[in-house]
């Protein structure tokens, strides 16, 4: 089979002002950038905004292998399907990070014949909305240096200081830095770090705003330190959160692309899912779903951490009701939950799919704790063998689930016909109850302990006893009334990355919390949270290459 690139390169794509045209978009209702890429202005939306909602599909996916089990990738395959059934879908998906491409997982514009193009561009620089916020990041960093440099008015403590340094680029080397060294012209020495662009709650704040105005005041919301009285510093008062919202002026605005197949794509945003919530921005799919009559978006890490987040936070913000979600599981996922290790997984083994499926189970019930319809996706590897899917497949109708077999990696839309056809006619008879799993009026420690109940399977939670300082000092900030935004382990349902399948009766630590003020939630750390990720002993970008005609290699 030829590689993602070698397809994406091969495949004949349409203007993107074509593409816009399938969704009544004009093209004066488009910010070109280039001839296959573009955004979608403000007008747009203020044109559509009283329309009626599409459908609203979540892909999610049970407890991954350290390969990634092909959320994104299923996501384009299934929407690419849509119109293969003729149904007028649109996708809504994250934006890559530099930092992966060049390290060890690689893009994220899905994989094979499922595949967002141009996914070069799409995976370098795209529109610039990542180092627009690296810029913006960066300009609080100056000025929050600058602040103490000019005199320290507000008095912060350097020793108290949270906001860190952002760089869209795995690099190790950069998490613990010093700033200020060199004398007395060079600013006030102190500890600093930086982390990946995609980390920085800027990201969280773009993906979660309503238009620019919500921006510029979650912005100014954003807390950078604290002073000498142990008082909270924002962004506001040091006075650059215009500023910063002007940087981000272009950045806010949603990206559209198409698949391989001509399939109508929005991408825009790309926050983390540990410590942010890990879905494309609000505007994105709220735009999205006045565009199509089915939108199809994707949530990061199984459905433990990217589910449950995209229903708890995103959804309850942006009052959007989803009508139905997709699980994908693979074959191999089941087996590795079935204590099958990594390098074993190709080899058919029955016995281990049997422990392992519990993990499926457990994935279904809780989507239905949300009052939600879910269709099994079985996203087909070439080494699954029939016995295996036949198993898979009996496991869902004996739990009366819908399951789809889906092959969207080697054949495209083609290949998901069966997932789509199935998951249009759960639409059309089954009915979505959704409703957030707890109410964010209750107590922090009242939110955690049911997420970690109800979705992880854990019998309780503790907390050290640094997190019961956090909870007094958000409380008295007033800032104890917001969602929970989860950072844990994806390898697990619990916070340990080796307790695979569906494990009981464990406890969950949960060792710091953190307030996001602008983004609007609180993160709670259930383990040490990589917020700058390093590159691997041999790390993608060594195998990425061009030539003198222009011709790339080595991107996936
Ligand atoms: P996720 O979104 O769940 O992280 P991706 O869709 O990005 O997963 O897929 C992870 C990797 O696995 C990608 O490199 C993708 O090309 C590859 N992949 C996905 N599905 C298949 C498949 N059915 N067969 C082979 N490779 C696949
Ligand atoms: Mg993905």
């Amino acid at each position: 089979m030829l590689t993602d690139i070698q397809i994406a390169q091969s495949c004949k794509m349409l203007p993107i002002v074509e593409i816009a045209k399938k969704l009544d978009i004009s093209e004066d209702e488009l910010e070109l950038y280039g001839k296959y890429k573009a955004k979608l202005s403000n007008e747009l939306w203020e044109r559509i905004k009283d329309k009626k909602d599409g459908k609203l599909v979540l892909v999610t996916a049970i407890n991954p292998t350290p390969a990634g089990e092909g959320k994104t990738t299923t996501t384009v395959g299934l929407g690419q399907a849509m119109s293969k059934i003729g149904k007028k879908a649109i996708i809504a998906l994250r934006e890559p990070s530099l930092g992966p491409v060049m390290g060890i997982k690689g893009g994220a514009a899905g994989g094979g014949y499922s595949q967002v193009v141009p996914m070069e561009d799409i995976n370098l620089h795209f529109t610039g909305d990542m180092h627009a916020i690296t810029a913006a990041n960066n300009l609080l960093s100056a000025a929050i240096d600058n602040h103490i440099h000019q005199g320290n008015s507000l008095n912060i403590d350097v020793r108290q200081i949270v906001w860190k340094r952002a760089m869209d680029m795995n690099d190790r080397a950069l998490r613990n830095i010093v700033v200020g060294l060199g004398g007395k012209a060079n600013g006030i020495p102190r500890e600093d770090g930086f982390l990946i662009t995609v980390a920085s709650e800027i990201m969280a704040i773009l993906c979660l705003s309503m238009n620019l105005m919500d921006l510029k005041e979650r912005l100014g919301k954003i807390i950078i330190g604290y002073d000498y009285d142990g008082n909270p510093v924002t962004a506001k008062d040091l006075k650059v959160n215009g500023a910063m919202a002007l940087l981000l002026k272009d950045a806010i605005k949603p990206n559209i692309v198409q698949t391989l197949e001509n399939t109508p794509v929005i991408m825009h945003g790309g926050p983390f899912a540990n410590i942010a919530h890990g879905c494309n921005s609000i505007m994105a799919t709220k735009i999205a779903l006045k565009l199509a009559d089915y939108c199809i978006t994707e949530a990061g890490f199984g459905a433990d951490l990217g589910a449950e987040k995209f229903f708890n936070i995103k959804c309850r913000m942006a009052g959007l009701k989803p009508d139905a979600v997709v699980l994908v599981a693979t074959i191999r996922a089941l087996k590795y939950n079935g204590g099958v290790k990594k390098e074993d997984l190709g080899v058919e083994n029955l016995h281990a799919l049997k422990s392992g499926i519990v993990n499926l189970e457990k994935h279904i019930e809780n989507i239905k704790k949300f009052g939600l319809p879910v269709i099994v996706a079985i996203n087909h590897f070439e080494s699954d063998t029939d016995e295996e899917i036949e198993f898979v497949k009996n496991f869902c109708k004996n739990m009366n689930v819908d399951v789809a077999f889906s092959d969207v990696f080697s054949k495209g839309g083609e290949g998901g016909k069966e997932l789509a056809e199935k998951l249009v006619e759960l639409l059309d008879t089954a009915v979505s109850n959704f409703k957030p799993l707890y109410d964010i009026n209750l107590p922090i420690k009242e939110k955690i302990e049911i997420i970690a109940k109800e979705i992880y399977g854990a019998k309780s939670v503790i907390y050290s006893s640094k997190v019961d300082k956090t909870i007094k000092k958000i409380e008295s900030m007033g800032l104890d009334k917001l969602p929970i935004c989860m950072a844990k382990t994806q390898y697990s349902l619990s916070d340990n990355p080796s307790l695979l399948g569906r494990p009981e009766g464990f406890e969950i630590t949960v060792k710091e919390l953190k307030i996001s003020a602008g983004a609007g939630f609180i993160v709670a750390l259930t383990g040490d949270i990589m917020t700058m990720p390093g590159l691997p002993k041999v790390p993608a970008a060594e195998k990425i290459d061009i030539d003198s005609s222009g011709v790339i290699q080595g991107l996936f």
